[in-house]
């Protein structure tokens, strides 16, 4: 996150830039109490729900759960990273921003890999140009790549030579470990030669969404393998966590939906043919981080891949984690079992998007895939369906989502409802008692009070002192709560007084960021706020006391089966101890 910034900088930045003031500037907000509401920006609805809180300096969506401070707005809604929106902040602010803060080596080694890359770019561009590239640019016209879409995605040629990019880089003054860093260039297994990953293949310069280059993916000109080759994970590039042409995608406002496709040359082509809001899967099954990343640019997600076998398996694999990221989730299947590139090559545009408005929605879809694998005619057939179609329940967690789905089985195989819950609850004790872990992740009264703790910390700064005498981090059961009070005692210390936006900051983009956020936004509910911090302060050092006494009467345990009665006798002192204090806690008003 923000580790190229000094921590007191970026407090600056954000003390300087009201939350009011800057939501403001984008929102239309409405005073409402000690709040502001307005329209969410973040999802769309006719009554608001978006709240900004000038005391806690953070805003909050109860529709969607959006909310974070005054940087995670500006990283949320301009779409940037925590480094790009502190400095969007500091310039509405008038601060300016620190000369060295880039310096540092992590920086640096990845400035000099961004270069790497971008020269190697254009090494392959120029390689596709040259004599050396004929038989490639021969292949990418016969696969109908115009001129100008070469140019758009920055394609290029790596030469059949072992040595041709190395010899290059080199000649511009790179060191061998840059080059072994970056993935491009490849150590031999004795370790005493290098050579280039990528030969005689067609070049896809990857980019991010800020559009500096991260990795390369090389194709074949024939039929060899493997068809398709990328880098290696490396600084700045990592397998599953890129989308191929986002970066195109990105900079459309209000997109309505995005297709996911599995080829470069499918995203390529569509967007030669004006499909301008395609994106390539980078040959993986997608995954959460690729998910997320899509959430930000829509809600709408449409998988269309290859229409054979292998195609519908990675569609029903990707499914349930766009399901649970609450992304609507459609199915393209393309007529005849061709892929995007070649339909849309032969039929164009207009077909094409025809037939994205048929996809179908996921349900329906994984209903009809399983379907054709059983004979649902027959009694047996509906019961094979039905049992293969609830397992594919086990990765969605939204209840909402999986009733609509059971709803659909039952539908479908004419299994009632309750007998598929029956199957459900069957499968789920199964990879339960697997897995070896049961326990339900119910918030505990105890973890309960310690939220309630922090929340009263934060937000009365007259309340802190009192609190902080009475108990400490180690008391705390939760290590996030541990964490939080931790960074709020220390700033008090300092007699300063940390507001919920400041603690907040230390967890964004993280994933504690949401759990930090539900902590603050509780409106705690007391008469007596010193009679209330009291009980929390006294169910959490119950708990605390209670967790050391099992610990103890485990170890008298093994020492009473093992007849060491002198180090019993000790234990079951301090067993003792401990249930005094329990008493003495008791007895608090
Ligand atoms: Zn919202």
């Amino acid at each position: 996150m923000g580790e190229f910034f000094d921590r007191e900088w970026v407090d600056e930045v954000r003390s300087r830039n009201d939350i009011v003031d800057v939501i403001g500037e984008y929102l239309k907000l409405k005073p409402s109490g000690r709040n502001f509401m307005a329209l969410c920006p973040f999802h769309n609805e006719k009554t608001p729900s978006f709240s900004v809180s000038p005391d806690k300096q953070i805003y909050h969506c109860f529709g969607c759960g959006a909310g974070g401070n005054v940087i995670g707005f500006i990283m949320a809604m301009e779409r940037v990273d925590f480094t790009e929106a502190v400095k969007l902040l500091a310039k509405r602010a008038g601060i300016p921003i620190p000369e060295n803060y880039m310096r540092g080596a992590v920086a640096d080694a990845r400035e000099a890999l961004y270069r790497l890359n971008t020269e190697t770019a254009r090494y392959f561009h120029r390689c596709l140009r040259s004599d050396e590239g004929k038989a490639a640019r021969e292949y990418l016209m016969r696969r109908g790549v115009e001129a100008k879409t070469i140019v758009k995605f920055g394609l290029g040629f790596a030469p059949a030579k072992w040595d041709g990019l190395k010899q290059h880089l080199l000649s511009l003054g790179y060191d061998q470990k840059h080059m072994l860093d970056s993935g491009l260039i490849v150590a031999s297994k004795a370790g005493d030669q290098s050579y280039d990953r990528f030969r005689n293949r067609v070049m896809f310069p990857i980019f991010d969404v800020r559009k500096r280059i991260i990795g390369f993916g090389g194709r074949v000109l024939d039929d060899s393998l493997p068809k398709y080759l990328n880098s290696p994970d490396t600084a700045l590039f990592h397998k599953g966590q890129n989308l191929y042409a986002l970066d195109i995608v990105a900079k459309a406002r209000d997109l309505e939906c995005i297709i996911v496709v599995e080829g470069y040359m499918d995203a390529v082509m569509l967007h030669q043919y004006g499909v301008d809001n395609a994106v390539a899967s980078l040959g993986t099954a997608l995954t959460e981080e690729q998910a997320k990343l899509m959430k930000r640019y829509a809600q709408k997600i449409i998988i269309c891949y290859d229409g054979d076998i292998a195609g519908k398996k990675a569609a029903t694999r990707g499914l349930d984690i766009l399901l649970n990221q609450g992304l609507d989730v459609y199915v393209l299947t393309l007529p005849d079992g061709v892929d995007p590139d070649e339909f849309v090559r032969k039929h164009g545009k207009d077909a094409f998007l025809r037939s994205v408005r048929s996809a179908k929605p996921w349900l329906d879809y994984s209903m009809d895939v399983l379907a054709s694998r059983y004979d649902i005619s027959t009694t047996n057939g509906k019961t094979s369906f039905a049992k293969e179609a609830v397992k594919l329940l086990g990765g969605i967690n939204d209840p909402i989502q999986k009733d609509l789905y059971l709803k659909g089985i039952e539908r479908y195989s004419g299994v009632s409802l309750e007998i598929l819950y029956g199957y459900m609850n069957k499968s789920k004790t199964a990879r339960i008692s697997k897995e070896g872990q049961g326990v339900a992740h119910k918030i505990s009264a105890v973890q309960k009070a310690e939220q309630e703790l922090l929340n009263i910390m934060a937000n009365q700064p007259e309340m802190a002192a009192i609190i902080m005498q009475r108990i400490t981090a180690d008391d705390f059961e939760n290590e996030l709560h541990k964490k939080i009070f931790d960074i709020m005692s220390e700033r008090y210390k300092k007699g300063e007084k940390p507001s919920p936006a400041d603690v907040f900051s230390y967890f964004l983009g993280e994933k504690a960021e949401k759990s930090v956020l539900s902590i603050f936004t509780n409106e705690p509910r007391y008469d007596n706020i010193n009679k209330f911090a009291a009980q929390c302060i006294n169910t959490i050092k119950r708990n605390k006391i209670a967790m050391k006494r099992q610990f103890l009467c485990k170890k008298a345990d093994d020492l009473a089966s093992a007849g060491d009665r002198e180090a019993l006798n000790i234990l079951l002192e301090q067993i003792n101890a401990l249930d005094k204090e329990l008493l003495d806690l008791k007895e608090l008003p």
